[in-house]
């Protein structure tokens, strides 16, 4: 898992083409305690502060399996890391993984979007 680590930002680069997939940005207040931790992903989410010292303590260690689990378990980021694919324990970028859309049949309403991994590994990523 490639992983750079810059002041109070944690960047998850794509086990594919190597390009930046997900960034996690600390807010701080004036104190420089820790308000929140911003994820921008596939989707952007609002990590509250009550879990931020948890999740950095997994971005700290790198632990990108135990951070994907943490965040799933608690249903703080749908699925855990977007961009994160459970059968090949790799992130990889937008680009890299192909979307597609699903309706329902008939009615043409939009009902969740699915993700095709490089590998070809299918996951749920918006319900
Ligand atoms: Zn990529
Ligand atoms: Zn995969």
């Amino acid at each position: 898992m490639k992983f750079r680590e810059e002041e109070d930002k944690y960047i998850l680069f794509c086990s594919k083409c190597g390009k930046e997939a997900a960034t996690y940005q600390i807010e701080r207040d004036e104190s420089k305690k820790i308000t929140s931790i911003k994820y921008e992903g596939n989707f952007s989410r609002t990590i509250k502060e009550w879990v931020s010292q948890k999740v950095l303590s997994y971005l700290k260690e790198e632990d990108v399996w135990g951070l994907n689990e943490f965040l799933s378990r608690h249903n703080i980021t749908y699925g855990g890391i977007d961009l994160y694919c459970r059968k090949c324990q790799k992130v990889y970028c937008p680009d890299c993984w192909e979307t597609r859309l699903k309706f329902e049949d008939g009615g043409g309403w939009y009902d969740y979007a699915e993700g095709v991994c490089p590998e070809g590994h299918k996951t749920i990523i918006d319900d």
